[in-house]
């Protein structure tokens, strides 16, 4: 069922954070603690009010960041290179994922809201280095965010993917919005299901899903 409503796909975009590592691996912990204390101390704001902020910027703007750059002049480089450093060691590597992921005919990329470094150390700590053909960054869609059209239009344009040949692979449902709208088969990836129409298909176990895509 599901392997023909794939067939037609060349091109395989994961998303990193969430998506190519589960929520109970609590890595993302460490970059939300290390973005309130930038903004505590950029802001000169107490605990409360960044974690409010960041609240906001996020449901606003797509990132902590764009709303930082958008009301604060923030420069991204060193504010990225700053939540980024954190411990890998939450993260184990996934043998299963691996072979899924290269069981998958055509090219396979990545395309995080974090950095292409990030995602670099990311995949070494789960065992998928030399997996995949391409890894973008929010540096690569000039700091623009995930949800907004554009930063996935930059993202594409660069991968010289084509939309209705490809898949996109998000724990975030409105990061699949834009993916829906331009033809690409979606795929939530996450602990719980969400019902929306750009929302194709639903899988709490992504190399468990990957596998029902090449089974003959
Ligand atoms: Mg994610």
């Amino acid at each position: 069922m599901n392997r023909q409503l794939f067939s037609h796909i060349d091109t395989w975009v994961f998303d990193l954070d969430h998506t190519l590592y589960p929520p109970q691996m609590a890595l993302f912990d460490q970059i939300e603690r290390k973005m309130t204390t930038y903004v505590m101390r950029e802001l000169t704001v107490s605990q409360q009010e960044a974690d409010q902020l960041r609240q906001n910027y996020w449901a606003t703007y797509g990132t902590t960041l764009a709303g930082l750059m958008t009301h604060h002049a923030v420069d991204p480089i060193p504010y990225l290179e700053e939540v980024h450093d954190i411990s890998f060691h939450p993260l184990q590597e996934d043998p299963d994922l691996r072979a899924a992921l290269e069981g998958l005919p055509g090219q396979k990329i990545v395309y995080t809201n974090g950095t292409q470094p990030y995602a670099e150390k990311v995949l070494q700590a789960r065992g998928l280095e030399g997996v995949f053909d391409a890894v973008f960054g929010i540096e690569h869609a000039e700091f623009e965010p995930k949800p907004r059209r554009r930063a996935f239009e930059r993202v594409f344009r660069t991968a010289k993917l084509n939309p209705r040949k490809s898949a996109m692979f998000e724990d975030v449902p409105r990061n699949l919005i834009v993916p829906h709208a331009l033809g690409m088969r979606t795929v939530h990836v996450a602990p719980q299901p969400e019902t929306a129409d750009h929302i194709h298909h639903h899988t709490n176990h992504l190399s468990t899903f990957l596998d029902t895509l090449r089974e003959a």
